[in-house]
């Protein structure tokens, strides 16, 4: 259930700096640009240099994050998960790997926080924020009267595509064919978004990382089980 989740008001009101630390602005540059009125109304100063670009929704145990954040080194991305104990498994894994890891700056970009992403996004993400929003492996709900708890829907498309920028990406892996019909399906169906060719999916190294590192890829691949992959681009709005 959702009563014990906390979520900001507003993207503006979300302090990412426990996230991010290394990320966070110094006094200098908090003095070259100044506050935001909701940065003075809350009485904070810290901010982050840039904003988070990549969603993980359901990342599970952060194995796709974990694997991403050397190949995009300057982009902060976002690992969300419901569960308690796997958020904090993950929240552990990434402070050990930045432990590890003191010189090199990796694994700095990458953060994991509990969320109902099928609530709270907006409250998370502005409008056009992200680049790229990943959906590895969801939660398939196979029965026909639990379909409404799936994280793809009419509805919630349009809520990623709030958040996602135009040309922004999303990634999708099942290895449930029932249900990557469905999210194409939803996809295909919803004005603001069109899928990507195969070739384009094929070239796109994020796609290769999807389907091996996730926890639940591996799994699949030792079950000699069949990965099913859709991209899909947001598109511009259409004039008014
Ligand atoms: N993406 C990971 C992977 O590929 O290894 C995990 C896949 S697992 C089958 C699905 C995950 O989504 C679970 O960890 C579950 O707790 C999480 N999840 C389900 N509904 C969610 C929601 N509404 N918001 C955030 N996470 C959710």
């Amino acid at each position: 259930s959702d009563h014990n989740l906390t979520y900001p008001i507003s993207p503006a009101h979300m302090d990412w700096s426990s996230y991010y630390p290394a990320f966070v602005t110094t006094p200098e540059e908090n003095q070259a640009h100044p506050q935001s009125d909701t940065d003075v109304a809350l009485g904070r100063v810290r901010q982050l240099k840039k904003d988070v670009e990549v969603a993980d929704i359901g990342c599970g145990f952060g194995g796709l994050l974990v694997a991403m954040a050397p190949v995009l080194p300057d982009t902060l991305l976002l690992g969300m998960e419901i569960r308690t104990q796997v958020t904090e498994y993950v929240q552990e894994r990434i402070k050990a790997l930045r432990a590890q890891n003191p010189d090199t700056g990796v694994y700095q970009n990458i953060g994991c926080l509990r969320a109902n992403a099928m609530k709270f996004l907006p409250n998370f993400f502005k409008k056009h924020q992200l680049s790229k929003i990943f959906f590895c492996f969801p939660d398939p709900h196979f029965k026909a009267r639990k379909h409404k708890a799936r994280i793809v829907s009419t509805t919630l498309n349009s809520e990623y595509a709030y958040v996602l920028r135009p040309g922004g990406i999303v990634y999708t892996i099942t290895d449930v064919e029932d249900l990557h019909n469905w999210m194409v399906s939803h996809f295909d169906a919803h004005p603001s978004f069109e899928r990507v060719s195969e070739d384009e999916q094929e070239a796109d190294e994020c796609v290769k990382i999807m389907r091996v590192e996730t926890e639940e890829g591996k799994k699949v691949e030792r079950n000699k089980g069949q990965k099913f992959v859709a991209l899909f681009r947001r598109l511009e709005d259409p004039p008014w």
